[in-house]
């Protein structure tokens, strides 16, 4: 294979430096060289300094920086077959045959196009003289892979773009800042959001935050009604006590006969209609910048490293690839499909032709939006008599997460408008057994969207003997006809237990769900717990200040994660931050492990290394603790380096939850009551537990349980995250090829 060339171009997106690291080091790592291409199309277009070799320590410290290293731009020569002649001309003359492209859709049509015409464009210069005749013999084809770098998470052939969970992190954070000073004034405010074609971040921001309102391109209000519509909402949410109204509007906001909604009239018809005082934010480039979340420099890392992988795999004849991701897996697609169909979606636009768009944009994106406007009413739609009476408890378990407050909220919303009456457990199993039960009502939970910490209390109480019988008393006296318990390892084993008992206990014959919300993301039947994503991003913020500290001395941080027995928060985590060694639990550690380390760091350090990270899940070794581990490296770096810990304790339980915990807490909860309904409705009963697997919401039933769970240590028996440890491995190395 000959050398690879990368560029980001088009909008720049944080998390495009992780993808750059990853692809440097993975491409030095196999022996390829590999060039960066600086400013996107325009620096290959111009050539010289601008293509540069990229070294392993050129991509060294860069995970934590937003935007992009190798910089960024738009370039309308490249538009021309002028401009790309130049283009391959300079390819050609450094040896590049091989492309990696992070960007939008517009940077991957660029790309295709000059795919398609490489030969062409070869056999011109070649005509011309400008590069030797045998050219197009050594560079036969142009091998191309394109990434999705782009804010709006408006591509093709992924779930995910790099950059938008960042961008949905920085909305739903300042709409929490505004709402909380909205609401001290009964103040309404319209905030605008990025996306002129494409309402993801709006309407994500808007679920997550638990806005009031939403405009969004692709599905556009009557031009004549939708002042009265809002202003009718936003006034039965101010009668039902609302004390703020946030309305989200996208840029490219527009009604049926495709007007801009722009946010001075939104403010304007606000202030008419209802005499609101009425302010507006414009988030603008705030959006775009600042240090990537976890799980963008998680996804840039893991395509980055797809990227080169695929070059080495694909045959010439093959159609260049898209490299995305679905579910947790890297997918790759052919790269023209996935870019004629998001500008399909663009045509579309053009032409008002929303049934399209929404078609184009798959089932989820409606589903979300029917959610989103069922939450954001004043109140119920059906009422208790016209429901079918049913009354269904939520309740916690385990150690608090950030996101059960979201799920709580969703429960009992989305239970109350199916005309459910909706009932909260105090603190967990304790509440059930003593039946400290009550009625929630909409309003009850009102601002808990987006707030950390569990409202109703949660208890890592796991029922024994003597407590069914007062279980079974208090779903007695309370007719509580269905259970959801959200929650970790207690409430898991909590309902197995009474999924054990249901013979002995006939009132234990009702549908319960249990709904994943830990942050050591160790529950069965699924790939993701809420809270954990919250979890990693504190890891992640508390190691970034961590290694910040260490500017002026030789140090090494031992850094200790929670997790318990699963690893996941310690890999994850490490693979966010660049740690160069995770322990974790499932690996166990070794004494010829710890030797191992203990020499790689005497060597890095007398090499001139500046700093060390090690991460340490808090149960990885019962012997070997982060306190021995801490000593012995000190011992052995005498005068070397100095060594600190950092245990991380309780700030990964705590804050606000992340939009992705919010959103999938979301998603969880209805489909979690609409699962007991359905059941209810049937007249039958299951006790199972749900979770997200590929990215689809399945549920799986309690007898599975024993099966799924390594009962010695509280965790799944396949983890699907044990994959991405080679990855970490090859990062972490301090040199090409260093560790085998
Ligand atoms: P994004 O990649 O974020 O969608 P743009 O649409 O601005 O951003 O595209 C970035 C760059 O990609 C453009 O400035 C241009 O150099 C190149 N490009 C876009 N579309 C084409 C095209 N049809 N043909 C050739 N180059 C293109």
């Amino acid at each position: 294979m000959n050398k690879i060339g990368i560029l980001t171009s088009g909008g720049d997106a944080p998390g495009m430096n992780a993808a750059l690291r990853s692809a440097v080091r993975v491409a030095l790592d196999l022996g390829i060289e590999i060039y960066g291409i600086r400013e996107g199309y325009r620096g290959m277009v111009r050539g010289g300094e601008m293509i540069q070799p990229l070294t392993w320590e050129s991509v060294g410290g860069i995970l934590q920086r937003g935007g992009t290293i190798i910089g960024t731009a738009r370039c309308d020569e490249f538009r021309t077959r002028q401009g790309r002649v130049k283009a391959a001309k300079n390819l050609v003359e450094y040896g590049i045959d091989s492309l990696i492209i992070i960007g939008g859709d517009g940077s991957l049509t660029g790309a295709s196009v000059f795919r398609a015409e490489w030969s062409s464009l070869l056999e011109e210069l070649i005509a011309s003289k400008e590069i030797p005749s045998d050219s197009a013999e050594t560079h036969p084809h142009l091998l191309l892979v394109g990434l999705p770098g782009s804010i709006d998470n408006d591509m093709y052939g992924t779930d995910m773009t790099i950059g938008a969970d960042t961008a949905l992190r920085r909305i739903t954070d300042a709409v929490d800042i505004i709402t909380s000073t909205a609401s001290s004034h009964q103040r309404s405010f319209v905030v605008e959001v990025m996306g002129r074609k494409c309402g993801y971040l709006a309407m994500m921001g808007a679920l997550a935050s638990g806005a009031d309102w939403l405009f969004i391109p692709e599905i556009p209000p009557h031009p004549d009604t939708w002042r009265d519509e809002m202003c009718a909402a936003l006034k039965a949410g101010r009668e039902a006590g609302r004390r703020d109204s946030i309305v989200i509007v996208a840029e490219g906001a527009l009604d049926q006969k495709g007007n801009p909604i722009t946010c001075q009239e939104v403010k304007e018809t606000l202030e008419d209609k209802l005499g609101e005082d009425t302010r507006v934010t414009v988030l603008g480039h705030y959006q775009r910048g600042g240090s990537p979340t976890a799980f963008d420099r998680n996804l840039g890392t893991l395509l980055g490293h797809a990227a080169v992988k695929t070059l080495l795999k694909v045959r010439p004849e093959d159609p260049p690839q898209f490299i995305g991701m679905r579910g947790n897996r890297v997918v790759s697609s052919s790269l023209l499909e996935c870019v004629e169909l998001t500008r399909q979606i663009a045509a579309s636009a053009e032409q008002n032709r929303f049934d399209k768009i929404l078609e184009l944009r798959g089932p989820g994106f409606k589903l979300t939006y029917d959610i989103l406007q069922t939450l954001l009413q004043s109140g119920p739609k059906t009422s208790q008599r016209k429901g079918n009476g049913y009354r269904i408890a939520v309740m916690h378990s385990g150690a608090p997460a950030p996101g059960m407050n979201t799920v709580l909220r969703t429960a009992v919303r989305w239970g109350a408008n199916r005309g459910l009456t909706m009932l909260g457990v105090q603190n967990g199993f304790p509440g059930l057994i003593q039946g400290d039960i009550r009625e929630l009502t909409w309003m009850d939970v009102g601002g808990l969207a987006s707030l950390g910490g569990a409202e109703i209390g949660t208890n890592r109480y796991v029922p024994s003997n003597g407590d069914y019988y007062s279980i079974a008393r208090s779903i007695e006296e309370h007719k509580i006809d269905a259970l959801l318990v959200v929650g970790g390892e207690a409430g898991y084993d909590g309902v197995f237990e009474i999924f054990s008992r249901q013979k002995e206990f006939p009132n234990f014959q009702i549908p319960i769900v249990c709904l994943p919300a830990t942050i050591d993301n160790d529950r069965p039947g699924s790939e993701l717990s809420i809270g954990s994503d919250t979890a990693l991003n504190s890891i992640v913020w508390a190691v970034d200040q961590i290694k910040q500290s260490a500017v002026a001395s030789r140090r090494c941080f031992v850094v200790e994660t929670m997790g318990r027995h699963c690893g996941y928060l310690a890999l994850m985590g490490g693979l966010a931050t660049g740690a160069e060694r995770v322990y974790i639990h499932e690996e166990g550690i070794t004494l010829k492990d710890l030797q191992d380390d203990v020499d790689h760091l005497v060597t890095g350090f007398r090499e001139g290394k500046r700093l060390g990270l090690m991460i340490r899940n808090e149960s990885a070794h019962p012997v070997y603790t982060t306190d021995f581990m801490v000593r012995l490296f000190e011992v052995e770096g005498k005068d070397l380096f100095d060594v600190r810990q950092a245990i991380l304790g309780h700030l990964q339980q705590g804050g606000n939850p992340s939009p992705f915990d919010r959103i999938q807490g979301t998603r969880l909860a209805v489909q979690s009551i609409d699962f007991l309904v359905d059941k209810l409705e049937s007249g039958d009963y299951q006790h199972a537990f749900i979770g997200l697997e590929g990215g689809k919401i399945r549920f799986t039933g309690m007898e599975d349980y024993t099966r799924l769970e390594d009962r010695d240590y509280g965790r799944p028996k396949q983890q699907w995250w044990m994959d991405l440890r080679p990855i970490a491995h090859i990062l972490a190395q301090p040199g090409p090829g260093k560790w085998k």
